[in-house]
């Protein structure tokens, strides 16, 4: 029997066997599969079930847990290389713990003034190093989808305030599909999306951007809105922001970078380079979730003028009058959500456990290890490798004519993660079938990408015998 508010042997002896139980599973995770579902619907099946009128041990309810939390993908684990991994730092989810155990408001300022503070500072940290001024601010968000969506609002709000059915915003055809996601919910046509081709490096064309620009004013209509890529998610492509700046710039639009996947990259040494005017931009999504190897659910949008985000979102409620702090704003002013968690901890406390140099090398290393794989298949003629890798996503295929190189290319991918040592996704690019690898948990070495090259080779010749067969 658990009361409500156990004794404190009781809640120590609980939290013992909940950090035994996550123990287990993380000093497990490079022994684990990189990804394991066989059987998983079966499993779900079993938590389909009225609500429990009697208490369950903790004990029992954890070994319940263990086989939903094995059957799946492994996205904590070392060979997670699909999508956009990060891993999970453990120093984060001690954060949470103290967080959610304490249980403090932080959704307006006076009730915890330091506490908020603390996640003020984070956000600070995180303006700073994308290069913004000390005037710049922002607000930590679930993720990159809302982070996207309260950009969107707060461009639409500061631009065309009083009516934005001409409004148009401008994407490339590699955008993250959350970004006309967002701009469908805060209110936009499918037209007023307009989308922008690509250049060989998967770049928006900025010379078609400034034509379709140019064309849509003479229509009358509004362009408000450019949304730059700091590496797309098919290949971590970055658009040229300068150029961008100059086409927002001469028609007083808004230029947003979504580098909900590229941002932390600017922490290594080429990092600036990389990413150019990034702090010219009037807007950052940033996603720590992936770069900065936080748990899901962490994202961050940045603002060189925080004013236009509480424009967009600021609202009065009388039975708020006597928590709302003057001065400074409410994080409820910034962002669509009044109650939430104290995500800023999770944010604040590995950076000054850390030191900003456990991610500056963390990050340099994923670089590295990209290059790396790169090279080896590059090296390897048996591989069609797209574009040298702009941040750490390598696209291939393997080389096969005909009809069904899209089927052999998806028979090697599933080869290799049938493996168990490291699992890999796919996008469509030109229309064809084609292999990501992305390298970015904090926990993927050496020995695992090198795992995967390995698999890729193996494999390939399977595959490629049975082309010939
Ligand atoms: C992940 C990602 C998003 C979406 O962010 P979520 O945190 O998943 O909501 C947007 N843009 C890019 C480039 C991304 O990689």
């Amino acid at each position: 029997m658990f009361p409500l508010e156990p004794s404190p042997e009781l809640l120590e002896e609980a939290l013992e066997q909940m950090t035994r139980f996550v123990r287990e599973e993380i000093d497990s995770l490079h022994r684990q599969p990189s990804a394991d579902v066989e059987g998983a619907e079966d499993l779900a099946r079993t938590f389909v079930e009225g609500p429990p009128e009697h208490p369950q041990p903790l004990q029992a309810i954890l070994e319940r847990l263990r086989p939903a939390i094995r059957k799946t993908f492994n996205t904590a684990g070392p060979g997670y290389l699909a999508f956009i991994p990060g891993g999970g730092i453990m120093s984060a989810a001690i954060a949470d713990f103290i967080a959610t155990s304490t249980n403090r408001y932080v959704g307006v300022r006076p009730p915890s003034p330091a506490l908020v503070q603390i996640e003020e500072t984070a956000i600070a940290w995180m303006a700073r190093l994308m290069g913004y001024p000390e005037t710049a601010g922002g607000i930590l968000t679930s993720g990159g989808s809302l982070s996207t969506l309260s950009a969107i609002v707060a461009a639409r709000e500061t631009l065309l305030p009083e009516d934005f059915s001409r409004g148009t915003l401008y994407v490339s055809d590699e955008t993250h599909y959350c970004v006309p996601k967002a701009a469908r919910i805060a209110g936009l046509r499918e037209w007023q999306i307009r989308r922008i081709g690509v250049d060989g490096r998967r770049r928006m064309d900025v010379k078609a951007l400034a034509r379709v620009v140019d064309a849509d004013r003479t229509k009358g209509l509004r362009p408000f809105m450019i949304i730059a890529n700091v590496g797309t998610t098919n290949t971590g492509a970055i658009d040229d922001i300068s150029r961008l700046l100059a086409v927002a710039r001469s028609h007083s639009m808004w230029l947003h970078a979504d580098a909900a996947y590229g941002g932390f990259f600017r922490l290594a040494k080429t990092g600036p380079d990389l990413m150019p005017d990034l702090e010219e931009c009037d807007s950052i999504t940033l996603d720590p979730h992936k770069g900065m190897f936080l748990p899901y659910g962490t994202g961050c949008l940045l603002v060189r003028n925080p004013e236009c985000l509480k424009r967009a979102h600021a609202m009065d409620a009388e039975y708020l009058h006597d928590v709302r702090a003057q001065n400074s704003p409410n994080f409820s002013d910034l962002s669509p959500e009044l109650s939430r968690d104290f995500r800023g901890l999770r944010l604040w406390l590995p950076l000054v456990l850390h030191g900003l140099d456990a991610f500056r090398e963390a990050i340099e290393e994923k670089l590295t290890l990209t290059r790396w794989a790169y090279e080896q298949l590059v090296a390897d003629e048996r591989f069609e490798v797209l574009d040298e890798p702009q941040l750490s996503v390598i696209a291939f295929r393997l080389k096969v004519t005909g009809a069904d190189s899209d089927r052999f290319n998806e028979d090697l991918m599933l080869r290799v993660n049938r493996r168990g040592r490291v699992f890999l996704s796919s996008t469509r690019l030109d229309g064809r079938y084609t292999i990501r690898l992305c390298v970015l948990s904090f926990r993927t070495h050496m020995d695992r990408v090198r795992d995967a090259v390995e698999a890729l080779q193996a494999e390939a010749s399977v595959v490629l015998q049975s082309v010939a067969s």
